[in-house]
């Protein structure tokens, strides 16, 4: 069997097993989490029995060993029904975890990945800060050497799994503001002194995927909890990114394609003025272009996970997918909620979810603008 045949068998396999699953662990739970902010530790759990928890993680450190095709279908396919859930499982795989496998050591990988692909441990990942976000190269944290530690000082905000995080990769300043090789990446273990979460966030969506502050208080770390070479964190960060946002395309995807299919059924079932609304031209005209920014956004994904794949240069064609994938789930799940009429703009129905959930994946891992700034700047090299 060819390679394609592999992952296209292996693409069936995953959508089948997860659509399984998320029917039964997800969707029935989803709109309780979503009301109280619970971020669900045990479904994690679970999906770490499934290997979900460690889907690129070769398997000699207890991941599935899949390539970016196979991760592309299994975070859409989770995002199709809770966006939420599957943003958690992307932080956990693309960032944390993804970290430690493209820089970390033997020593580490061994420690760390066996537990984060099992799902034993969950993973955060800490970049940006209050005063920086889109600038995070300017970041305010800083560790100074003492011997073989380094003391930490600072915070983190925005950090998905930041309170319910096993272990963190933060990426701190080791050297001057503004030099891109002055931050260094640290893996920092939950109970270490000095190191605690601080407020959690409560969210317009994605309101099951926990996300808080890192507090960071004298906290002392090892020099052997570097991932890497000490002053490489920033431009180890950009790279963890252009794989993570692979993922964010996958998510926007998801959620599009979930508030879609909502919209079919619904424009099937509700008759207006004697017939289905799927009779009427102005709503089959929305579900035809819904359907087709899907198509889109989904090549654009595919692409990039090829690339990814295959080892080759993937920043402009991650932003691109992600740039494009996460518009067009905001402009899908608005046009669901349309679709659904006042139904939509309750919580009765999903598309309101979608509605809201859709709406940070323009946001994190970098804005819509930000990525049209990593495009831009690589069409005009
Ligand atoms: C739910 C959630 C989960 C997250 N999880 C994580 C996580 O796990 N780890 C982590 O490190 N971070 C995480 N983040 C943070 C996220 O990556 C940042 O919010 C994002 O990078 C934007 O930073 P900011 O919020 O500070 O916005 P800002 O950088 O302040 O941007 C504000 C606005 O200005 C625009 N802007 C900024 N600079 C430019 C420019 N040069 N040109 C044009 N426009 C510009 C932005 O696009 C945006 O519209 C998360 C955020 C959320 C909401």
């Amino acid at each position: 069997m060819n390679k394609e045949a592999i992952v296209n068998e292996n693409n069936a396999m995953i959508r089948d097993m997860i659509r399984d699953f998320a029917e039964r662990e997800i969707r029935p739970f989803m709109r309780m989490w979503d009301e109280t902010q619970e971020f669900p530790v045990p479904l994690f759990r679970k999906m770490g029995s499934l290997g979900l928890m460690g889907v690129l993680v070769p398997q000699e450190y207890g991941g599935s060993g899949f390539g970016y095709q196979e991760y592309v279908t299994v975070i859409s396919e989770i995002a199709r029904v809770d966006g939420a859930i599957g943003l958690s499982v992307a932080a956990h795989n693309s960032l944390c975890t993804g970290h430690i496998l493209q820089f970390g050591n033997e020593v580490q990988k061994k420690a760390w990945l066996l537990k984060l692909a099992s799902g034993e441990w969950i993973g955060a990942w800490g970049l940006t800060e209050p005063n920086t976000g889109s600038d995070a190269a300017r970041m305010q944290t800083v560790a100074v050497k003492d011997g073989d530690y380094y003391v930490i000082n600072g915070s983190k905000n925005f950090i998905t799994h930041g309170k319910s995080g096993d272990i963190s990769v933060v990426i701190v300043r080791t050297g001057k503001t503004g030099d891109t090789r002055g931050m260094t990446a640290f893996g920092i273990e939950k109970g270490t002194p000095g190191f605690s979460s601080g407020r959690k966030e409560d969210k317009l969506g994605m309101r099951a995927s926990e996300t808080t502050e890192l507090i960071f208080e004298d906290c002392r770390v090892h020099k052997d909890n570097i991932i890497g070479v000490e002053g490489e964190g920033f431009i180890q960060s950009l790279k963890v990114l252009d794989g993570g946002r692979i993922s964010i395309a996958a998510l926007g995807l998801g959620i599009a394609k979930g508030a879609l299919e909502a919209s079919i059924e619904y424009a099937h079932q509700r008759h207006q003025f004697g017939q289905a609304i799927a009779g009427f031209q102005g709503i089959s005209f929305k579900l035809a272009d819904m359907a087709t920014k899907i198509e889109a956004a989904e090549l654009l994904t595919r692409r990039a996970a090829e690339l990814k794949d295959n080892y080759q240069p993937v920043t402009k064609e991650s932003a691109m997918a992600k740039y494009y994938a996460s518009e067009i789930s905001v402009e899908v799940s608005t046009e669901a909620v349309q679709i659904f009429g006042g139904y939509g703009y309750t919580k009765d129905y999903p598309v309101e979810k979608y509605y809201r959930d859709s709406k940070l994946c323009t946001i994190g891992e970098g804005t819509t603008e930000i990525q049209k700034i990593v495009i831009s700047r690589s069409i005009l090299a």
